[in-house]
């Protein structure tokens, strides 16, 4: 296994991790198996004892999934990664493996609609209690802390105003406190935020978004540190069984070599789509994080080393005005996904934020004219013609 940790992080994408078969391939093999052999029952005995090493059964571990996580924890600075069927399966073991009943959650209420289901409903429903706070708000944070907190919880940017928290900042205040910070980095990318450096315990993806990238397979991954993950994440996935396919892990581990370029060409994009959507007639707001305009510009020059592939802005003229602009466009397409090749358009408040209700959503400033764009890799031109002329008919 090469350990690159002597390279540049674009060249570790690449190559960490890299485990070759005695057939010296380029490309990393796929090892589609359930299960692995042994020469002598004595062999698999000691196996099972962690007396010899090697792999005993691909729902524990396999060689393509280890060399995923091997070149994400390379790549993301952390000591372990667990590499999970989702990225919901990736936020579920990151929180569940932390807590008991009786222990209490603090979580950024603005959040991917599946995680705040996590959050609301399924914690509780085992013991443990949880209290929802506006993340931008540090004072929130405080007051939400009891004796019995065990963990915070936020995305960054949130999904989908691209509100920006003080990762810091929350990760002090967790620490204060004695409980931990787990960062769901999906929308930010490993390329532009490294929550951990920051101070986050632990650091989740849905490597569907833009590790995959180019919307083939569903994926997660857990990042910490050795004993984070051991912990309270390793047995967790082990014996509740999230574990990915080696081939999804195969489509993964190749995605992350192609991550840098692409999603720096996307943000290049979605920069120059910001800016000439920025200050239309049709729209009452845009927020990106990038432009000087941004609600929390301060914290993302903090944090961030780069903006986002990902545009919200709110059309005026409500719900009716939005659909009108979708269904005009040409090339961008309707979909609730995120961080594709494609570039793509989702409604949240009658879609991906219909279940959390109006008063949710108003909470939340998901308005019926709030719209949020994917930006892909087509050229930043072609998409910035096509969202001009289908505003012009919203
Ligand atoms: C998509 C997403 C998830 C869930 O990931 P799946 O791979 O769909 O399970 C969690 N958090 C964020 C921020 C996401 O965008």
């Amino acid at each position: 296994m090469s350990s690159a940790a002597q390279y540049r992080p674009e060249t570790r994408l690449v190559h960490s991790g890299t485990l070759r078969s005695q057939f010296a391939e380029t490309s990393e093999a796929i090892f589609l198996t359930q299960g692995y052999v042994y020469k002598t029952a004595a062999e698999a005995e000691a196996r099972f004892k962690g007396e010899s090493p090697g792999y005993q059964y691909s729902r524990f571990a396999n060689p393509t999934v280890a060399m995923l996580e091997q070149r994400m924890a390379d790549f993301e600075g952390a000591q372990a990664c667990r590499a999970t069927a989702t990225g919901m399966a990736a936020v579920t073991a990151a929180l569940l493996g932390q807590v008991k009943a009786g222990d209490h959650a603090v979580a950024a209420k603005a959040m991917f609609g599946s995680c705040r289901y996590i959050v609301e409903d399924f914690l509780p429903r085992y013991g443990v209690e949880s209290t929802l706070v506006d993340g931008t708000k540090l004072d929130q944070w405080r007051k939400a802390i009891r004796p019995n907190t065990r963990t915070l919880f936020l995305e960054s940017p949130t999904n989908p105003t691209l509100d920006v928290i003080d990762i810091k900042a929350v990760a002090d205040i967790a620490h204060n406190a004695g409980a931990t910070l787990v960062v769901d980095n999906a929308f930010s990318t490993p390329i532009w935020q490294k929550p951990l450096e920051l101070g986050a315990d632990c650091v989740v993806y849905s490597a569907t978004k833009h590790i995959d990238g180019q919307g083939r397979c569903l994926g997660g991954l857990v990042l910490g540190s050795n004993e984070f993950i051991e912990k309270h994440v390793h047995v967790l996935i082990r014996q509740t069984g999230p574990s990915i396919s080696p081939f999804n892990a195969w489509v993964m581990l190749k995605g992350l070599e192609t991550l840098a370029v692409r999603v720096e060409r996307q943000t290049q994009t979605a920069g120059k789509i910001a800016d000439a959507l920025a200050g239309h007639k049709k729209l009452s707001r845009l927020i990106y994080p990038g432009r000087a305009d941004h609600p929390q510009a301060d914290v993302v020059a903090k944090q961030m080393t780069g903006g986002s592939t990902l545009i919200a802005f709110e059309i005026k003229g409500g719900k009716d005005a939005a659909f009108r602009f979708q269904d005009a466009l040409k090339l961008v397409l309707i979909s609730n996904n995120l961080g594709d090749a494609k570039s793509l358009v989702t409604h949240p408040a009658t879609t991906t934020h219909q279940r959390i209700g109006a008063e949710a959503r108003a909470e939340l400033g998901i308005t019926d004219g709030i719209v949020r764009l994917s930006v892909g890799l087509e050229h930043a031109d072609d998409l910035i013609e096509d969202m001009l002329a289908a505003l012009d008919r919203a």
